[in-house]
């Protein structure tokens, strides 16, 4: 059996989690292939998808607009494993303010429960690395960076903290989907992706 593996291509750190994901898959001697995912039958095919970190209002409309976020929540609700990464993790939101701007009605996937506060952080000039820990999925220390990073400011009782950082939820797991603020194929620790691979290989046994 052998898994795809998307990242979705419409704006963003697209080649990072390409490589990212191939390595993890690759390390993790898991047969499959990584795919740059653009279109809503590109979708239709993953077996998981990660959304990669960019600017969640153009990765929400440009796949709102070729009707792929549609196919997207389909896929996820029926099960397929999603890694969210900071305008990925706001997308797969229920909702989402802007700390400064508030409300913006950008589309979301709402697919957990969670109230997210973008640039939560502070914006680009206020980005930053500091070392966090997701110990419930077993990465006790990671390298966690930062860039105009959202955080998540209300929680379901359904969906588990993976990681806090200076008190504000910054990981989140409900079932098979993933999110984070920080960005971990900025690293050249790739024991986040290679999580998920695994967390999509169990999907499909
Ligand atoms: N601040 C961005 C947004 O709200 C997210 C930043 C990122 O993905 N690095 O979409």
């Amino acid at each position: 059996m052998s898994l795809t593996v998307g990242v979705l291509a419409i704006q963003g750190d697209v080649q990072e989690n390409l490589i990212s994901t191939e390595t993890a898959l690759k390390e993790s001697g898991i047969e499959g292939k990584v795919v740059d995912v653009k279109t809503a039958d590109d979708v239709s095919k993953l077996d998981g998808l990660i959304i990669p970190g960019g600017e969640s209002t153009t990765i929400g409309q440009l796949s709102l607009v070729n009707s792929s976020l549609k196919i997207i929540k389909e896929k996820i609700e029926n099960g397929m494993p999603v890694l969210g990464i900071c305008a990925g993790m706001i997308l797969l939101a229920k909702t989402a303010d802007d700390r400064v701007m508030g409300k913006t009605g950008q589309p979301l996937l709402d697919l957990v429960e969670i109230k997210i506060e973008r640039n939560s952080f502070g914006r680009q000039k206020e980005s930053f690395e500091a070392e966090i820990s997701m110990n419930s999925i077993k990465i006790p220390k990671f390298n966690g960076v930062f860039i105009r990073a959202p955080a998540v400011s209300e929680i379901g009782s359904d969906v588990e903290i993976l990681s806090k950082f200076n008190e504000k939820i910054i990981a989140i797991k409900k079932g098979n989907i993933i999110g984070t603020a920080f960005h971990p194929e900025l690293t050249t620790d790739i024991s986040l992706h290679k999580y998920f691979v695994n967390l999509v290989k169990e999907s499909k046994n």
